[in-house]
């Protein structure tokens, strides 16, 4: 319950106007500063320089151009624009093509027909280039809609992208099945956002319980999953299961937060695991840092103790 009322709190806490403003000036100002535990850098030239750090470790990546809850038209346009140069970028860096988005940054809260086309415009030269495009998965109010989505982008035969289901979600069980029908690729999270008794899951062990049975779900029967948790237990549990069940190593991965568990990132990969790291980037990384803190905030002591640094 306390996990319940933090990610309330810090819900509530991310749409603050002013603590934004004073965020956003100290938090990425210096090498040091507290955000950059989360965020690998405002702009894309500065993440290629940690994407290849993280590469050179033997960990694989997905990038995340941080933006969403785009309220106008011409904001979704500007979003789209940036994508396609960051795309450029990527592909002359040589780094690996691996991208997560989500819908609202292309204006799905202000029109589905203009985000999907946003949409297409950056997957058409994400697919020539060989990106693989995750949809990362937003709050409740957005899962049929993103699934949707999904589903209409899979009939146009871009299957170069991948969605993420949630196991706080009553529904996701269902949801599994049905992207796994259609041969998509599914991300499983426990799910970031403070959702109603009537759609999720409010106690810890329930949510665990149901991560525990959709990962062995997509483990059987799903195509690559990603199973994407800090979680010790469950990652243990992961690799129990696929030995069970005589899976190679290679046929499913992990993946875990910029910033997080960093320890258990490396021991993974020197134990033969698949391992992929979430590298956020940008200017508007607010909303994403306070899910972070929201989610631990044993997180805080260490803002503050960053903050009194560099007072
Ligand atoms: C690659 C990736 C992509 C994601 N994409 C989405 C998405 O599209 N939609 C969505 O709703 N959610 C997404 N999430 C977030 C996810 O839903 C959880 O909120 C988050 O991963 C924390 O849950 P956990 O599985 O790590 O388990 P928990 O039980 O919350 O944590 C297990 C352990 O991990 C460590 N840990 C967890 N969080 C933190 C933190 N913030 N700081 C420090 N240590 C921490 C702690 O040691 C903790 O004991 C994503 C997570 C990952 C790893």
């Amino acid at each position: 319950m306390l996990d319940a009322a933090a990610k309330t709190l810090f819900h509530a806490l991310s749409r603050s106007a002013a603590l934004k403003r004073l965020a956003s000036r100290y938090g990425m100002a210096s090498e040091r500063s507290f955000a950059r535990r989360f965020i690998a850098g405002e702009s894309i030239e500065e993440t290629i320089a940690a994407a290849r750090s993280i590469e050179s470790q033997g960990l694989l990546l997905t990038l995340d151009y941080l933006g969403e809850s785009v309220a106008t038209l011409d904001g979704a346009a500007a979003a789209t624009r940036e994508y396609l140069r960051i795309l450029d970028v990527i592909v002359a860096s040589g780094i690996e093509r691996n991208i997560s988005l989500k819908l609202t940054q292309f204006g799905l809260d202000v029109d589905k027909a203009t985000c999907v086309d946003n949409l297409r415009r950056i997957l058409e030269p994400a697919q020539r280039h060989g990106f693989f495009v995750r949809i990362d998965m937003e709050n409740s109010p957005y899962t049929e809609v993103t699934l949707e989505i999904f589903e209409t982008l899979w009939q146009q035969q871009h299957h170069n992208v991948g969605v993420v289901l949630q196991s706080c979600l009553y529904r996701s069980e269902a949801d599994a099945q049905r992207v796994t029908a259609r041969g998509g690729r599914i991300r499983l999270v426990k799910g970031a956002y403070q959702e109603p008794k009537s759609v999720a899951w409010q106690m810890k062990s329930d949510v665990d319980a149901a991560y525990v049975r959709l990962m062995k779900y997509l483990l059987d029967q799903g195509h690559y999953p990603a199973i994407a948790t800090h979680d010790p237990a469950i990652i243990e549990a992961a690799i129990a299961h696929a030995a069970e069940r005589g899976l190679a190593s290679d046929a499913f991965e992990f993946q875990m937060l910029y910033g997080i568990r960093r320890d258990l990132q490396k021991s993974l990969t020197a134990r033969g695991y698949r391992m992929r790291v979430y590298v956020p980037f940008g200017n508007q990384w607010f909303p994403y840092f306070m899910r972070r803190l929201g989610e631990r905030p044993a997180n805080i002591r260490f803002v503050v103790k960053s903050l009194l640094r560099e007072a």
